[in-house]
């Protein structure tokens, strides 16, 4: 056995619940590597998972934890071999496949991307799925065309994991970065320490977005959805793209055609989960030359996997700052 979260589900009230427990190594699942997890993160989704707020686990039961860094034990895969660094994140573990809060995890190579030197896996799981995906964001409004010399970018969620991230990508590429959060006056100095220009309070974006309003920004990368996206794209200039990766506001987007038709918007949609391996080794590629360490760290706080139960609970209440990183083994 070995210490790990499993969330079981009562078949008749539906209910799930989540318990620290000894997971015998029997019931992992099928897959041709099998890793020693040393390092977790908790992203939104296992926040949604470890609470059962939303019905993303699809198996029971399950071990939650959507992305993990470690060490391959035994390989059948002819990419792997035993003591290789690796990283996994998404293709539906901790949703659909035994995930990250445990020692260890067996899946399949194909989905496994070996970590790339000079990056822990600390700070690996430190970037986690969020920073992955911000930097899938960055690399396609950069695929759009747009550049700082087009104006600034705007980027939701702020303070958020994917946010945080995204502000620190965006300015060391020279982006002039417009964070949106509602939390201005206590991550407000943390936000500009990332990189952040200016600060713009939620609130402003909050309500029914006008079909155009002012033109703010020439690119955005949005964690939020809904009302938040949709202020977005209203006050996008001419010919700019926004990266749409979120849904922390809402999964609607009430939105008109407009700013697609009279300012010729881009609107770019980003998945993590089944991503092709070249893209996710281009994003960490990309990782590893542009986020700094020290800014990575500053955004990062360590916990155990007993404090997942309360902090999955805080990341849904929008109250985590950055990056979490949980220690596995
Ligand atoms: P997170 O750390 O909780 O960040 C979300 C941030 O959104 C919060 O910190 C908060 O920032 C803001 N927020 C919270 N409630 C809001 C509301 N009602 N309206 C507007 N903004 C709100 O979560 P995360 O791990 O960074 O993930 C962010 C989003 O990206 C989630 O929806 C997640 O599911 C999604 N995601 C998608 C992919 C993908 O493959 N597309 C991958 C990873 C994550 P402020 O307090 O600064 O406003």
């Amino acid at each position: 056995t070995f210490p790990a979260i499993r969330i079981t589900r009562d078949e008749a009230t539906k209910k799930t619940a989540a318990a620290l427990v000894d997971f015998p190594e029997a019931e992992l699942m099928d897959g041709d590597v099998t890793v020693a997890v040393e390092w977790s993160t908790v992203n939104y989704k296992d926040g949604l998972a470890v609470t059962g707020r939303s019905p993303v686990v699809r198996r029971f039961p399950m071990i939650p934890g959507i992305d993990f860094a470690g060490t391959v034990l035994t390989s059948a895969h002819p990419d792997f071999a035993s003591g290789d660094a690796v990283i996994l994140n998404g293709w539906g573990v901790g949703e659909t496949h035994l995930g990250g809060y445990a020692a260890r995890a067996r899946v399949k190579g194909d989905w496994l991307i070996k970590r790339p030197a000079g990056l822990s896996a600390r700070a690996a799981m430190a970037i986690g799925t969020a920073g992955y995906t911000a930097m899938l964001s960055v690399l396609a409004l950069e695929k759009a065309g747009v550049t700082p010399a087009h104006g600034p970018a705007v980027v939701t969620g702020a303070a958020g994991g994917v946010g945080s991230v995204a502000i620190a990508l965006l300015a060391k590429r020279g982006w002039h970065v417009i964070a949106v959060t509602g939390r201005a006056e206590t991550e407000g100095d943390y936000l500009k320490s990332l990189g952040a220009a200016e600060i713009l309070d939620r609130a402003e974006l909050a309500g029914p977005a006008k079909p155009l309003a002012k033109e703010r920004w020439a690119a955005g990368i949005d964690a939020a959805g809904s009302h938040v996206l949709a202020n977005v794209l209203s006050m996008t200039r001419y010919g700019g793209a926004v990266a749409a990766c979120g849904l922390a506001a809402g999964m609607d987007l009430p939105t008109s055609v407009a700013p697609f038709i009279l300012r010729g918007v881009s609107l770019l949609g980003i998945d993590s989960v089944m991503a092709p391996k070249p893209l996710r080794e281009a994003a960490y590629a990309r990782l590893v030359t542009d986020l700094d360490l020290g800014t990575l760290e500053a955004m990062t706080r360590e916990i155990a996997l007993t404090d997942v139960f309360t902090v999955a609970e805080d990341i849904l209440a929008g109250k985590v700052r950055g990056r979490l990183v949980v220690k596995v083994a």
